[in-house]
């Protein structure tokens, strides 16, 4: 006999490839639902870019689901017992989170539960869970290398990957038309409209993501994926963060796309980045005071300077260093932000401005398209030199070095206009640019743009100082 069953859709926002949706299709009628849960996330409730990227997503899997999808706001702790028995439905599928305030209420839910219904999680989101992917001793991995290595040799499941979308039979809803719009998720000031250039939520936009990625930027994704005016990254993090697409599919599509091209050396190191997003999700999981502890405890005594204004120059992109202040107007116009720009802007912040790697995640939390809790902390601790397979506490990346190196004017010229006029040669350090250089260009430093706020070699050396002290 058919049942009704509720789906809860969490951080799995497709149709393809969705187990708890493809569970729930084979045995009853479906009630698509999506609860916006910001009581239970208390401080990690999604930041504003977010809220952007989940309305739009929501929107696209309303569509998918020919408008179906029932929308509430609330806990679900009270909301799904009360759906369950409002519908006489008698099974809940969802796709399990791993983020450590989800699995409490989750474990809690499915205990509420016990007498209302059939509770089914699924694995929607990694390819390999935490408990799956563990030393020999059973314990959690602390380092990548091995950890990768395992993974690989434990294999990528394809079971949960399917040639179509699954067959449904969703019950109908009486929620008006603009029920997403009344989550109220979009600020009111519009000052998203930069994140459409890059973006577009939703599952075919991670698939068309994905498509042209392997098709015009996985032959020199190794070399190519440093280099920020370059555009060799996928840009897949939002799509993954959100579930619009399954990790397994893009490690399956990369594989097949490397041998097709004769890439598999590329697609193998597209692959790897793909399983730092796993090792992330595992120590998150295995170590859950992570989002704000150090988990180096050695840390717990570093002198921090708490700078108000020092964090805002960084914040608003003006800290006379172009590079730095180029990832962090890419960051606030776009959501997005370059892997290797997030490395120097956080090392920045945490080495040489000494501001605590909290301020860096807390101000990524609310930007970032992808925000995402376990990525944004671990490369936070990572960044800080705290976490787990951290870069060491003596590599302070020098953001005039690495602005050279990776050939950074054209990604500075776009981000921070005002230095347009300076030659490549110059535009990584405009106080040290010729006089008549800056004149040509127009440009009066501390009026047009701001001389650097801290000397780096002084900074640096503090920075080291204190990291000594810890020994
Ligand atoms: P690609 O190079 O195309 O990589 C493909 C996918 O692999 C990414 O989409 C992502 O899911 C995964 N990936 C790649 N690099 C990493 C990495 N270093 N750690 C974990 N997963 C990775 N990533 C987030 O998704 N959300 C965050 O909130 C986040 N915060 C970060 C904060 C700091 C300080 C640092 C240093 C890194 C952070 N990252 C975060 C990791 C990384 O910068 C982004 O995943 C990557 O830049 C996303 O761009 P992409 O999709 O084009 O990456």
């Amino acid at each position: 006999m058919s049942t009704t069953n509720l789906v809860w859709f969490r951080q799995d926002l497709r149709i393809k490839d969705n187990p708890a949706l493809r569970a729930a299709a084979k045995t009853g009628r479906i009630i698509p639902i999506y609860i916006l849960d910001d009581g239970n996330a208390n401080d990690w409730a999604m930041g504003a870019a977010s809220r952007w990227w989940l309305h739009h997503s929501l929107c696209s899997l309303d569509d998918s689901l020919d408008g179906k999808l029932r929308v509430y706001c609330g806990d679900p702790l009270q909301l799904i017992p009360q759906l369950l028995a409002e519908a006489k439905a008698t099974e809940v599928h969802w796709n399990r989170c791993y983020e450590p305030w989800r699995v409490t209420r989750d474990k809690t839910l499915k205990k509420k539960l016990e007498d209302h219904g059939e509770v089914f999680s699924h694995n929607g989101s990694l390819i390999w869970e935490p408990w799956v992917n563990l030393k020999q001793d059973e314990t959690p991995y602390r380092v990548f290398t091995p950890y990768y290595k395992n993974g690989v040799s434990l294999g990528v499941s394809e079971d949960q990957l399917s040639a179509s979308s699954p067959k449904l039979d969703l019950v109908d809803t009486d929620q008006p038309k603009d029920k997403i719009g009344k989550l109220k998720l979009l600020p009111d000031i519009p000052w998203y409209e930069g994140f459409t250039e890059h973006f577009s939520p939703g599952e075919e936009g991670a698939e068309q993501k994905l498509e042209d990625f392997l098709d015009c930027r996985l032959d020199d994704y190794k070399k190519g994926r440093d280099y920020p005016s370059m555009e060799k990254v996928s840009r897949l993090s939002p799509h993954l963060h959100f579930g619009e697409i399954s990790p397994q599919r893009v490690w399956q599509r990369a594989g097949e796309a490397g041998q097709q091209n004769g890439d598999e050396n590329q697609a193998e190191h597209f692959q790897r980045e793909l399983a730092w997003r796993e090792f992330s999700y595992s120590l998150l999981y295995h170590f859950p005071k992570l989002p704000t502890k150090n988990m180096n405890e050695r840390f717990d005594k570093f002198p921090w300077k708490d700078d108000a204004s020092l964090l805002k120059c960084w914040q608003r992109g003006e800290t006379g260093y172009p590079l730095v202040d180029a990832g962090m107007r890419e960051l606030w116009t776009t959501g997005y932000m370059h892997n290797r720009v997030r490395m120097i802007v956080g090392s920045f912040l945490v080495k040489n401005l000494m501001q605590h790697w909290i301020h860096g995640a807390r101000w990524f939390w609310d930007c970032l398209l992808d925000a995402d809790l376990a990525n944004n902390t671990s490369g936070w601790q990572w960044v800080a030199g705290c976490g787990a397979d951290a870069s060491p506490y003596f590599r302070i990346f020098n953001p005039l070095t690495q602005s050279e190196k990776f050939e950074t004017a054209a990604y500075i010229k776009r981000y921070v206009p005002e230095l347009k006029g300076l030659s490549d040669k110059h535009v990584h350090n405009p106080a040290a640019a010729p006089k008549e250089e800056l004149e040509n260009a127009a440009i009066k430093l501390d009026e047009d743009y701001p001389s650097p706020i801290v000397d780096l070699k002084e900074s640096r050396e503090r920075a080291l100082a204190a990291y000594k002290e810890l020994d």
